[in-house]
């Protein structure tokens, strides 16, 4: 697994509670919320907030989600953390066109279409990133539509190196031209190195990009899932609480073996200062007494943290 010591990066995780916004045929867009989207109320009908029409709303009427969209700009492109997931390990690997190669064969031999075929096309795809959440609904989309239920995917984490005079003015959109099928004789004929695309499938109406390998200087790469979740994780918060505790109740045991031994007048009385006490047998105890009870108290705090008591309403 590539991993690659990554310049800084501008993150931008915008979450997976975000609304929508559908092109009218007027030419403006009008915003809708993710839960009107899925409920797609009065048929997947709208109104237009410009005009007097409605809107038959899906993803072939997507809009940029964000006008102000920092991928717009090609100056902020090449400094934003870009993501991808695959289920191949070493995404994108040199040695694709001689893995793939045979299986494309096959296929193709199969439509009659066999050596006469260009396999360049297929195996000079650009390579597609996209933002953090659109990387992982392709997964879960992939998951779900592509029997890819039980594969292992990557997610990976991309740095790239952008002129920014050879990227496409604003941005290509998924729904007039598709952007899955850019070769990399596209963008170089273009004299191009990144195409901006809309996308209408994952995180629709955010902006992906298409680009040549070339543009890729860094990579890092998280399988998912995690293999040994455990070690990721914070240590137990309640381990040393626990281990405290457990330690008292052996000297507190102790302790309390040894005061057995005296009869319970006699304690009373060392107690009372009526009796000696050489060995300071009674004054341990009241102060393991005390530890135990700050124990307790500190143990309750970090119950009372992690398990915070439920919110009382008036
Ligand atoms: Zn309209």
């Amino acid at each position: 697994m590539t991993q690659s010591r990554l310049p800084q990066l501008v993150e931008r995780f915008d979450g997976f509670s975000y609304g929508y916004r559908l092109n009218c045929e007027c030419g403006r867009a009008t915003s809708l919320s993710a839960a009107d989207y899925f409920a797609e109320g009065n048929q997947a009908h709208m109104d237009c907030e410009h005009c007097e029409r409605s809107i038959h709303f899906g993803p072939l009427v997507a809009a940029l989600r964000d006008e102000q969209d920092p991928a717009l700009d090609d100056n902020v492109v090449g400094q934003l953390a870009w993501y991808h997931t695959s289920t191949w390990s070493d995404w994108p690997s040199p040695d694709y066109v001689s893995r793939t190669g045979p299986q494309f064969r096959v296929a193709l031999e199969r439509f009659g279409l066999g050596s006469t075929h260009d396999l360049s096309q297929h195996t000079t795809k650009t390579l597609h990133l996209g933002t953090y959440e659109a990387a992982i609904e392709n997964m879960l989309r992939r998951m779900h539509d592509q029997a890819d239920g039980d594969s292992r995917f990557y997610l990976y984490r991309v740095a790239l190196s952008l002129d920014p005079t050879r990227i496409n003015e604003g941005y290509r959109d998924e729904n007039a031209e598709k952007a899955a099928d850019l070769t990399v004789g596209d963008l170089q004929a273009a004299g191009l190195d990144a195409v901006r695309y809309l996308n209408v499938y994952e995180s629709m109406g955010s902006l992906s990009l298409a680009v040549t390998p070339e543009v890729i200087i860094g990579i890092q790469c998280i399988p998912i899932p995690i293999e040994d979740l455990a070690a990721l994780l914070p240590p137990d918060p309640f381990m040393e609480q626990k281990e405290a505790l457990d330690a008292e109740a052996v000297e507190w045991s102790d302790a309390a073996e040894l005061i057995s031994t005296i009869d319970p007048i006699e304690r009373r009385r060392m107690r009372l200062g009526l009796r000696p006490d050489p060995e300071g047998l009674i004054q341990r105890a009241e102060e393991r007494e005390l530890r135990r009870y700050a124990l307790w108290h500190d143990f309750e705090d970090i119950l009372a943290q992690y398990y915070p008591p439920p919110t009382s309403h008036p």
